[in-house]
């Protein structure tokens, strides 16, 4: 079976060709600024400008025609309206125009599954740690259920509001991970609370700090150290509570090298195993999209287009796992 899956939840736009056995393509076009952060309309006309280019390279580069394609999967929430919307379209169009079945599916569930494919991962807790998203994710009875998650912003948005304070642009993670490589530890508030983390005050702290003269490059290291370390605590403890084993590391924030040796050290030490990705697989990737769609049908879950509606702030734990 050939699926076609379709991401636009946020700032990209991708579109990936999969089989049972094969990524056959995973192409993708992200929104990118020197300055200032994502403008949800500018976004909406980014993905719609690049859409057909997108979709034509992934069919070419699977070598695969759109009649060959037997289901066309998207990302039906969570994420950002403006962005959703515009897969969604394209999605309903490419099944009213090839006649295929459709598939919305789960954002984050769909970071989690792409990592059960890919690595050896079983039956893993997964560190979803993205841009609108910060989620300790674990299955149990039936559901992928929220451990721990952010009480306010995700952490890579944190990190790009802090990049865009410095006047970094976007996206700002990859920039503060470079600044940090020579920087040195200041204490910063650590915010766990219960199992869940927040952000909003340790934002309002390094400003402040900035603003009083703080190095940058410290500041950079000094909030990785300490954002990751709260990340990786409550990961730990769901990790303890679920006797799971496993760690996997989703989202585009965990391409930072920082992230991932403190993730492998923590596992290390409780005798667990850590996998992670190649990078094109944790940032917003179609493959996942597409590879999730395909589970999903073999599963027996079928969509009219009519529910098909787009659901920016669908739940990890709003859906019931049927294929597992
Ligand atoms: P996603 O929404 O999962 O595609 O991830 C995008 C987020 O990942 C943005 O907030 C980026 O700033 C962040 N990000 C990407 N690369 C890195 C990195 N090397 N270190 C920290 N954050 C990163
Ligand atoms: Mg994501």
């Amino acid at each position: 079976m050939i699926a076609l899956g379709i991401e636009s939840t946020a700032h990209t736009f991708g579109v990936s060709i999969l089989n049972e056995k094969k990524i056959l393509s995973n192409v993708k076009k992200s929104y990118v600024t020197d300055k200032g952060g994502i403008i949800p309309a500018k976004l909406a006309e980014h993905h719609v400008e690049v859409c057909d280019e997108v979709i034509k390279k992934s069919l070419k580069e699977a070598k695969i025609n759109l009649d060959d394609i037997d289901l066309i999967s998207f990302s039906q929430g969570p994420g950002l309206g403006h962005a959703l919307r515009i897969g969604a379209i394209i999605a309903r169009t490419l099944c009213l125009k090839t006649n295929k079945p459709i598939i919305g599916v789960n954002h984050c569930i769909a970071h989690l599954e792409i990592a059960r494919l890919l690595t050896k991962a079983k039956d893993p807790v997964l560190l979803y740690a993205s841009g609108a998203n910060t989620q300790v994710i674990a299955y149990e009875g039936k559901k992928y259920r929220v451990f721990g998650e952010t009480l306010d912003m995700g952490v890579g948005n944190f990190l790009d509001s802090f990049a865009r304070y410095l006047e970094l642009g976007f996206p700002g993670g990859p920039k503060i991970e470079q600044l940090a490589k020579n920087g040195k530890y200041i204490e910063l508030p650590y915010v766990v609370k219960g199992m869940d983390v927040s952000f909003g005050g340790i934002l309002t702290n390094i400003k402040q700090k900035y603003n009083k003269g703080t190095k940058k490059e410290d500041l950079c290291y000094s909030v990785q150290e300490t954002v990751f370390s709260m990340l990786l605590e409550v990961s730990e403890r769901a990790m303890a509570h679920c006797d799971k084993q496993e760690l996997v590391l989703g989202g585009g924030v965990a391409c930072n090298s920082r992230l991932k040796e403190m993730a492998e050290s923590m596992c290390k030490e409780r005798g667990a195993e850590c996998f992670i990705p190649e990078n094109q697989y944790l940032v917003d990737n179609a493959a996942m999209i597409a590879w999730l769609g395909l589970v999903e049908y073999k599963a027996g879950i079928r969509m009219k287009i009519n529910e098909t509606e787009i659901r920016p702030y669908e739940r990890t734990d709003d859906i019931i796992v049927e294929w597992r």
